[in-house]
C-alpha cells in the first residue's frame, strides 16, 4: 500500500498523497459542478482561476517580479516536456538575435547572413546528460559551427571522460562580446549526474533548465532570461513544462525575426505550440492547456506557501532549508560509511536533490543485493539511470523527511552488516 512505502524515483517522482486524494475528486467532480476537472473546458472561468492560482504561487515561491515593463516576467505553461524547451529556447533566442542584427544592419539578407556565420553564438555549459542534449539539439537545428561548448565537464583532467564536477570558471572560454552571444544555457542540476550549480553562472543571455530542482530554493530570477522545467519532479504530474520568461525577450519590448527572413537565412522557424510570445499573447491558452497537470501544480505550489508562511520575499526559503537537510541526511549517512558507498560526483557540486552513489565501488552483485534489500523495506526507485548505473536517490519535496530517515537507517544497517 501506498502508505508502506518510500519512493525515491527520479522523474516522474512522488506527489504529496493529500494532493492525489483530492485529484481524485475533482477527477470526478470539479468544484461541485457535477464535471471532472478534465472534462471542463480550458477556456471556462473555473480553468482560468486554476491559471491564475498556480501562476500567483509561482510569483509568490520565487518572487517572480510581476511588472508589465521590460523588468518584470511572464509565466508560461507549455507541453513538449523539458526536451521541447531545448528547442524553444533555439528558435527564440536566435529569433531575437536576428532581430537585433537585422536593427544595426537593415534588411541586407546576404550582409544578414554572413554577420550570422561569423559571429553568432550559442554558448552551452556542459556539466551532464542533460545541458549535452540540449547543446546538441542546438546544434541540430542551427548547426554546430554556432555551437560555443564554454565548459566540458567531461574533459576536466581528473575527470576520466565522466560527468561529475563544474569546471572552475576562469577556465571557461564564453563569448565575450554580448552582441555575439544568443544565450548563455546551462541546466541547474543534473539529473542523471547528481550535479548541481552551486551558485548562479556567468552569462549573457542567461538560460537555465531547472526540471529538476525546480521550487528546492531561492532563484536569481533577475539574472535570467528565461527559465523552464518540466512540471514532473517537483512540481506535478507530466504533461506541463513551465517558462518563466523576462519581458525583455517578449513583444512589445523586443522584436523577432520574421519567418520569411528566418527561412531566407536558412534558420528553422519553430512550430507555433513552442513559440514563447504566442503563448505569453494568449495567457497559456494559444491550443488546449491540459488544466488538470495545472490545478495540481496549483496544489502542490498551495502546500509550499502553507507550510512555509510568509518569511521572506522568496516563500520557497522554507522548503529550500528542508531539502538541505534532507540532503545532509543521506549524504553524511554515505559519508561516514567510505568502505561500502561511493559519491559519484565531486564534494563541490553535490546535488541536493539527485544523490547519486556506488555500492562497493560498482560491484554488481552488491548493488543487486542493495536494491533487493531496499525493496523488502519498501525504500523504491533507488537504481541509477540506465545511461550511467549504480545507484541515485531523488530527494524532492514530496519526499518526507520521514521517508529519508527510513532510507537513512537502511543505508546504516546495509553498511553495518546488519541490513
Ligand atoms: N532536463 C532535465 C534536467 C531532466 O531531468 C529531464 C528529464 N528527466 C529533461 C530535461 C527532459 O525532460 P522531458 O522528459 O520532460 O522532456
Amino acid at each position: 500500500a501506498r502508505g508502506e512505502v518510500a519512493y525515491f524515483g527520479a522523474g516522474p517522482a512522488p506527489l504529496p498523497t493529500p494532493v492525489l486524494e483530492s485529484a481524485s475528486r475533482v477527477l470526478l467532480n470539479y468544484n461541485d459542478s457535477g464535471i471532472g476537472i478534465t472534462e471542463i473546458s480550458h477556456r471556462s472561468p473555473e480553468a482560468n482561476a486554476v491559471l491564475a492560482h498556480t501562476k500567483e504561487s509561482l510569483r509568490n515561491l520565487l518572487d517572480i517580479p510581476r511588472s508589465d515593463g521590460p523588468d518584470g516576467y511572464e509565466i508560461l505553461f507549455l507541453q513538449g516536456g523539458g526536451s521541447g524547451e531545448f528547442s524553444a529556447v533555439v528558435y527564440h533566442m536566435v529569433s531575437l538575435w536576428i532581430a537585433r542584427q537585422k536593427q544595426d544592419l537593415g534588411e541586407d539578407v546576404e550582409r544578414l547572413r554572413q554577420t550570422m556565420q561569423a559571429e553568432m553564438k550559442l554558448d552551452y555549459l556542459v556539466t551532464g546528460s542533460w545541458s549535452l542534449k540540449a547543446s546538441q539539439e542546438a546544434a541540430r537545428l542551427v548547426g554546430a559551427e554556432h555551437i560555443n561548448v564554454v565548459t566540458d565537464a567531461r574533459k576536466h583532467s581528473d575527470s576520466n571522460g565522466k560527468f561529475g564536477r563544474i569546471p572552475e570558471q576562469d577556465t571557461w572560454n564564453s563569448t565575450k562580446e554580448e552582441k555575439r552571444c544568443a544565450l548563455t544555457y546551462y541546466c541547474d542540476n543534473e539529473t542523471v549526474d547528481g550535479v548541481e550549480f552551486q551558485s548562479t553562472p556567468d552569462g549573457h543571455n542567461l538560460v537555465a533548465d531547472m526540471s529538476s530542482n525546480f521550487l528546492s530554493r531561492k532563484v536569481d530570477v533577475r539574472k535570467h532570461a528565461a527559465i523552464f522545467g518540466g512540471a514532473q519532479k517537483n512540481i506535478g504530474t507530466t504533461g506541463i513544462t513551465i517558462a518563466i520568461v523576462s519581458n525583455r525577450l517578449l513583444p512589445p519590448h523586443a522584436s523577432m525575426a520574421s519567418p520569411v527572413l528566418l527561412r531566407k537565412l536558412g534558420l528553422p522557424v519553430g512550430p507555433v505550440v513552442l513559440d514563447w510570445p504566442t503563448i505569453a499573447k494568449n495567457d497559456s491558452l494559444y491550443n488546449t492547456l491540459p488544466i488538470f497537470d495545472v490545478w495540481i501544480a496549483g496544489r502542490v505550489m498551495q502546500r509550499l506557501l502553507d507550510k512555509h508562511p510568509a518569511s521572506s520575499s522568496a516563500r520557497i526559503a522554507g522548503q529550500e532549508a528542508e531539502s538541505n537537510k534532507k540532503a545532509e541526511m543521506i549524504y553524511s549517512a554515505l559519508d561516514q560509511n567510505p568502505q561500502v558507498y561511493q559519491v559519484v560526483p565531486d564534494k563541490s557540486v553535490r546535488s541536493r536533490m539527485n544523490i547519486c552513489f556506488r555500492v562497493q565501488g560498482g560491484d554488481e552483485s552488491a548493488e543487486k543485493k542493495f536494491l533487493d534489500g531496499a525493496k523488502s523495506k519498501g525504500l523504491l526507485g533507488l537504481k541509477g539511470h540506465r545511461s550511467v548505473g549504480g545507484m541515485r536517490i531523488s530527494n524532492y519535496n514530496a519526499v518526507s523527511v520521514e521517508s529519508v530517515q527510513k532510507l537513512v537507517q537502511y543505508l546504516r544497517e546495509f553498511a553495518d552488516g546488519s541490513a
